[in-house]
């Protein structure tokens, strides 16, 4: 018999730093094998393509919620995983900003291959206030921290000490772990994920699955994939035009400059960063919103030719995405 392999899961809501956070573990591996699966709720795992600039062994599951309409497609790769002749030290789940990790996590401990390293949720101490109010995904925040077994404060440099504070205690409210860090850039001590002794099981886990969770009303991705040139400017602006529904937007987009970026949109915040050249604009919207949201927003957003300037892929979310 081998050793079960230890299962990190890596909770958080929608833009809360967990794909900073696998970087930054990734990064600093004390010599492990470590592979990541990733799933994004939208048709392009972003974030996997984010992790494959620092890991090889990385496995997209994107287009839905692993934790509900594509369960199934974790219960195959886990076993895909557990049956391999070199098995990774280190299994580290991504779940999508919208998922239940605490599922995902009954999901592995399925299999009596794995055993539970942790369910590590990140929080974004800056928005954790508006998050827990927001009527469609408050609650589905709330469970995210109910259920961890350490939590991670991020952003926390951008709060004075105070604010600090208070993201800590909101926390320790609904936790109903101790264990809460603040992590710089993402950095977390290596102990969360490399110790022997496996966390204490979160409240309410069991080897056994807990019903589906509903998704909010309305939620769905639109994906855009253009070959256009866009103006950073004007596709700042056609973001932030529905911001009061959109909840996230990350991608890659290649600008009229020549250059191209890495966009991230949480709320109202918009960052971009230089990356790479890359072949295609590909963006992915997660929210409340409709197709003609995003169309109309990039119909306004001048781009290098003035055909179309994007064609959107609808995301179905079949199951139980109420
Ligand atoms: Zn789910």
């Amino acid at each position: 018999m081998k050793p079960p392999i230890p299962l990190a899961v890596i909770g958080g809501y929608l833009g809360a730093g967990k794909t900073t956070m696998i970087n930054a573990l990734l990064t600093n591996t004390e010599g492990r094998r470590i592979t990541v699966l990733v799933n994004d709720f939208g048709a392009i795992n972003i974030d996997a393509a984010l992790i494959r600039e620092r890991s090889d062994d990385v496995i997209g599951l994107e287009n839905g919620c692993v934790c509900c309409s594509i369960g199934g497609k974790l219960m195959e790769t886990l076993i895909e995983i557990s049956a391999r002749e070199t098995r990774p030290d280190l299994l580290v789940i991504e779940a999508s900003g919208v998922s239940d990790p605490l599922r995902i996590a009954q999901v592995g401990m399925l299999d009596r291959a794995f055993r539970l390293q942790g369910i590590v949720v990140a929080v974004d101490a800056q928005r954790i206030d508006e998050t827990l109010v927001n009527a469609y995904v408050g609650e589905m925040a709330r469970q995210q921290i109910a259920t961890a077994t350490a939590i991670v404060l991020t952003r926390t440099d951008l709060l004075d000490d105070v604010s600090a504070q208070h993201a800590r205690a909101r926390v320790l409210e609904m936790a109903h772990t101790r264990i809460v860090f603040e992590g710089d850039q993402g950095k977390v001590p290596g102990a969360l994920f490399f110790s022997d002794t496996a966390a204490s099981a979160p409240r309410g886990f069991s080897r056994s699955i807990a019903p589906l969770h509903v998704l909010p009303t309305g939620l769905r991705s639109v994906t855009l994939r253009s070959d256009e040139r866009f103006d950073k400017r004007a596709l700042k602006s056609a973001c932030m035009s529905f911001s009061d529904r959109l909840l996230r937007a990350k991608g890659f987009a290649r600008l009229v400059d020549g250059s191209c970026i890495e966009l991230h949109v949480v709320g109202p915040r918009w960052h971009a960063t230089p990356c790479r050249d890359i072949a295609h604009t590909e963006i992915v919207f997660i929210g409340m919103i409709e197709d003609e949201d995003v169309q109309r927003a990039l119909a306004a957003a001048p781009a290098s030719r003035t055909e179309p300037a994007c064609q959107l892929r609808e995301e179905r979310h079949v199951g139980r995405h109420g």
